[in-house]
């Protein structure tokens, strides 16, 4: 048996620590490091690149231990926490001079990816963190942003919408006050990635938490409270009042469909450049910012308040200079929600106050500037937008302008504001100039011509007196020191001015750190009045945002209306067009009167279909949130949701094949949608063989005509589908227009009435180079298998459960002239989906069987 080694005092008290954070990298200060130890250090040393050692390196089980240097902590602790770990703090809570036994030692904050205050997102994106319940049937999520305070809560009735609001909120970790389901929690870490954080206790709290709350709700907020007050450890002045909402008051979108429309980000390379937040982001405060973000993710549903920020927009697009001038006295504007959080979490230091000083003495100007635009809207604003005078004047004539960005330098506090403080400086200024006036006088009085004064630590001020001046040296000089060629003497006058600078120099350190204090605590007083200060920035810098990129883009105030009409002249794909040039795009019209549900979109590949569809859908939203939209006129109704199946968004990580998603989307959608949704269907079905695609395709559309009456775009290369329109009332057929001359084909983006006649496969493939001999072959099979297949338009339409389509599947199997091999080959492919890489693959292929 192995025997056990004696646990020291203090590894005792790290074990007795680390037990009740398991979960986490415990730091332990031991003098100027943080020591990791056991697994942790392990861990800790691969993942930082430090060097692992051992505590007890002669024992028979030497404790592996890892150390990171106190002041450079930071930079580590933000690699785990980025990587989704946790990071438990333990501070030595007494002077360790003065300690008897092991110092007293206490974890003082845990630092997770939800909690995390420094982090530095990208364009000052919020940091959420996450809680979900579940009591009676029903889910209830809050969550909040520690590094601003804000506090939301909300119930919902299935798994999938939490799971949806999660990724919206794109949060890293969740606190979860109930038993998941092991499916549940494969899908919380697996495929999302999260880390779980279980909570049990409930932090009451009214004042925070106000009173309208149902049961659930309140429960996952006040888990939420918990779990921030059990890791932070401190007071959380900052926190905002929770908010209560309802999915319903807002447009409501699937994260895969926020994804797929590029709202936040260009789906494809996960950058902000390409989305709609690129398009419409000209905030110039990091508030304004984070605002805009929000009202892109959830715009509204209720028509009033769409109206009221339209007509905010109005004013500032009818006022060109003075919104010229508004925009300029955003820019000096710093995050104040941001600085205010720092205030009471205890980080802030006298930059952060000089900023925050600087950001209040620009708010009158921009309350003047408000205010000269002479619109009730406007003034309404204005009057809850607060300057806080008396914080301004508290800021600029309490902190230094020169004030450094750390609180143990001095140089904080103003001349001026503290008269103590003042003569403390004014005893360290003029006390070198004191010792330089002795140095003379005392010179001249002795003779000395080679007197002078110096100091050093151990001796302090001192006169230096070479040893051949000794004779000449006053009485009134005392001895301090002996050195071989000189020695050093002391007066009292000297004393007395050294004592007087060294107290000067103390003093005046301990007293602007508490003057300091004193200031960030009544600056601590103002913190709710900050937040609204923010609030009301934010919208004023979101709604200048909005005015600059509807006239830099010539955008127009849409109409709404209650009779389902959609009524959009020369409409453009916002962010299309912003990429490739308003010359080059080629603007659509998109009509629906109120009886049409259902546009069924043909036309090539490449063609322009997803285009137009997109542009719907981002019309609609620009139009909800309150901004402008591109086109020469738009008439809309207020869609209640939208609902998409675009693109192949491969769910790979989730184990669901890419029709399994294409499926279960198609199902949300006409199971979730009202008459008032927008769905939009991109080449539904093309993930399965033609035949049942096709099938399913048709059946989709039929079950949304007869049963969801939501306005819906399906775009398709079936134009078996097209006949769909003599059967279905509220369908109608556009295609997108192609120009045909000489063997040359143009597409020309154009949506015009009626179903498209054919398809341009091989010639996308033609544009995308591939070789021309391969091309030609291509046309012949095409020709080929033209003429024996059996036409699929027919004059009965398409129905899963026929045996005949299982027969026609079949029939080209016995196609003559081509053997059945390469038949077979044929019959798998789905060549209008193809890439030209497949395609060209196999083509090549087949060549090889001929
Ligand atoms: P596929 O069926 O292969 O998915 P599609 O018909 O959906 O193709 P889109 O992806 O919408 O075609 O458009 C293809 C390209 O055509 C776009 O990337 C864009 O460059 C151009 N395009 C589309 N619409 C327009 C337009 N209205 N004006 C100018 N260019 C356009």
């Amino acid at each position: 048996m192995v025997k056990e080694d004696k646990i020291s005092p203090g590894m005792q008290q790290y074990l007795d620590i680390k037990e009740s954070y398991p979960d986490a990298f415990l730091l332990f200060r031991m003098g100027d490091f943080y020591e990791l130890f056991y697994d942790d250090a392990v861990k800790a040393a691969q993942i930082l690149e430090i060097s692992l050692t051992s505590r007890n390196k002669n024992a028979d089980h030497p404790i592996p231990m890892a150390g990171v240097p106190y002041h450079s902590a930071q930079q580590y602790i933000d690699v785990l926490v980025d990587l989704g770990y946790k990071v438990a703090i333990a501070e030595q809570m007494e002077d360790p001079k003065k300690a008897v036994g092991v110092v007293k030692r206490e974890v003082v904050q845990v630092i997770t990816p939800g909690t995390v205050v420094d982090s530095t997102k990208p364009d000052n994106a919020n940091n959420f963190l996450v809680a979900i319940d579940f009591l009676n049937g029903l889910y209830g999520l809050s969550y909040m942003d520690l590094t601003t305070g804000e506090f939301y809560a909300t119930s919902l009735s299935d798994f999938a919408a939490i799971r949806s609001e999660i990724q919206n909120l794109k949060a890293r970790e969740v606190v979860v006050g109930y038993e998941l389901s092991r499916e549940q929690e494969q899908e919380l870490t697996k495929q999302m990635n999260l880390l779980l954080s279980p909570e049990s206790g409930v932090y009451e709290d009214v004042h925070l938490l106000g009173d309208d709350l149902s049961s659930v709700e309140s429960q996952a907020a006040g888990k939420l409270l918990q779990y921030v007050h059990r890791t932070q450890k401190r007071e959380l002045s900052h926190l905002q009042r929770l908010v209560h909402y309802e999915i319903k008051d807002f447009l409501q979108m699937t994260y895969a469909t926020k994804v797929s429309l590029d709202l936040l980000e260009n789906a494809r390379t996960g950058k902000k450049h390409g989305s709609l937040f690129w398009l419409l982001d000209e905030t110039k405060t990091a508030m304004g910012m984070r605002l805009l973000r929000t009202w892109i993710d959830r715009p509204l549903v209720s028509q009033d308040r769409i109206l009221e920020r339209q007509d905010i927009v109005q004013v500032f697009l009818d006022n060109f200079f003075e919104r010229s001038d508004l925009t300029d006295s955003l820019k000096g504007v710093y995050d104040i929600e941001r600085l205010a959080s720092r205030v009471s979490f205890g980080k802030v230091n006298p930059k952060d106050l000089l900023q925050l000083g600087q950001t209040l003495a620009q708010v009158p100007r921009i309350k003047a500037i408000l205010s000269s635009f002479d619109s009730p809207a406007l003034d309404q604003l204005n009057a809850a937008i607060d300057a806080l005078p008396q914080l301004e004047s508290l800021i600029s004539s309490a902190i230094d302008e020169n004030a450094p960005a750390t609180i143990t330098e001095g140089g904080m506090i103003r001349t001026g504001f503290d008269s103590q403080l003042d003569h403390y400086r004014q005893v360290m200024r003029e006390g070198t100039s004191w010792i330089a006036e002795m140095e003379a006088k005392e010179r001249a009085a002795s003779g000395i011509s080679t007197l002078k004064i110096d100091y050093n630590r151990k001796d302090g001020y001192y006169f230096h007196v070479t040893n051949s001046n000794l004779p000449l040296v006053p009485d009134h000089f005392f001895r301090k020191a002996t050195l071989k060629n000189s020695e050093r003497f002391g007066t009292a006058e000297l004393a007395k001015i050294e004592g007087d600078m060294l107290e000067a120099r103390e003093q005046s350190a301990t007293l602007e750190y508490d003057i300091f204090m004193s200031v960030r605590n009544q600056v601590e007083q103002y913190i709710q009045q900050l937040q609204d200060l923010a609030k009301n920035i934010a919208t004023v810098d979101t709604l200048q945002s909005l005015a600059i990129v509807a006239e830099n883009n010539h955008y127009v105030r849409p109409t709404f209306n209650n009779q389902k009409i959609i009524d959009i002249q020369e409409g453009r794909h916002a962010v299309v067009e912003r990429v490739m040039g308003a010359q080059e795009y080629i603007p659509n019209t998109i009509a629906l009167d109120q009886a049409t549900a259902i546009q069924l979109i043909t036309g090539p590949n490449m063609s322009g279909k997803s285009t137009y569809m997109r542009q719907l859908a981002l019309t609609v939203i620009m139009a909800q949130m309150g901004s402008f939209v591109a086109a020469q006129s738009a008439e809309l109704p207020i869609f209640d949701a939208i609902y998409t199946r675009i693109g192949a968004a491969d769910d790979l990580i989730s184990g669901q094949s890419t029709f399994m998603v294409e499926m279960m989307e198609a199902n949300m959608a006409i199971q979730r949608a009202t008459s008032g949704s927008l769905i939009l269907f991109d080449e539904l079905g093309r993930g399965t063989a033609t035949y049942d695609g096709m099938a399913l395709a048709q059946s989709i559309i039929e079950y949304i005509h007869d049963k969801v009456g939501a306005k819906t775009m399906f775009a398709t290369h079936y134009h078996e589908l097209t006949e769909l329109s003599t059967s279905l009332p509220y369908l109608v057929n556009v295609h997108v227009a192609t120009l045909e001359q000489n063997g040359n084909v143009t597409f020309l983006h154009k949506i015009t009435e009626g179903p498209a006649d054919k398809s341009y496969g091989i010639h996308v493939a033609k544009i995308a180079g591939l070789p021309s001999d391969l091309l030609t072959r291509a046309d012949r099979i095409l020709t080929d298998l033209e003429a024996h297949s059996v036409s699929l338009t027919s004059d009965k339409k398409v129905s899963p459960e026929s045996d005949q389509d299982a027969n026609q599947q079949l029939s080209l199997f016995e196609m003559k002239g081509i053997n059945d091999e390469l038949a077979a080959a044929l019959a798998e492919l789905d060549v209008v989906n193809m890439t030209p890489m497949e395609a060209m693959t196999a083509l090549f292929e087949m060549k090889k069987l001929l």
